[in-house]
């Protein structure tokens, strides 16, 4: 089994509905250690580097004005198989096609207010976690 670490964010629709808690709980739950956190209010620029892969896509704009629209939790996720566990834990994109019993069946609004964030390669939880967290900034759990 591979410990891996991957990124996640409570969306501003989740934040403003005082979601922090229950979602962080089904990290924990799922045996997602939460090695890293902290609260942010993105601007544009912040987001729209974060989603740099979508520019151009018609829900672009729109998405940039939702990640800004009100604080955020970023943090770092670490256990076995981290990137895909979270991305199952999590479910699809559109809350209406995600399994149920995950956080976007349970919490997401809309395909737009989906509640979370997650990576979803190695590749992505990379450059996700670099861009919002300093090495020093991370504190893994030891055994
Ligand atoms: P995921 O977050 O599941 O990896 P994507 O990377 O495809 O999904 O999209 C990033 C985010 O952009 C989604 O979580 C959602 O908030 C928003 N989004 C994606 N597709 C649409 C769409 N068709 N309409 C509105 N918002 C969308
Ligand atoms: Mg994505």
């Amino acid at each position: 089994m591979t410990i891996e670490r991957t990124f996640s964010i409570v969306k501003p629709d989740a934040v403003k509905r005082n979601l922090i808690g229950a979602i962080y709980q089904r990290f924990e739950n799922a045996g997602l250690n939460i090695v890293a956190a902290k609260m942010l209010h993105l601007d544009n620029a912040k987001a729209q580097g974060f989603y740099a892969e979508h520019e151009g896509k018609p829900f672009f704009d729109d998405l940039v004005a939702f990640m800004t629209s009100g604080p955020v939790m970023v943090q770092v996720l670490e256990g076995e198989n981290a990137i895909t566990r979270y991305r199952e834990l999590m479910g699809k994109t559109n809350p209406e096609e995600a399994a149920c019993g995950t956080i976007r069946s349970d919490f997401a609004l809309s395909m737009r207010h989906n509640s979370v964030h997650g990576s979803d390669s190695p590749e992505s939880a990379a450059r996700e976690i670099a861009y919002f967290f300093a090495e020093d900034e991370i504190c893994p759990r030891g055994e």
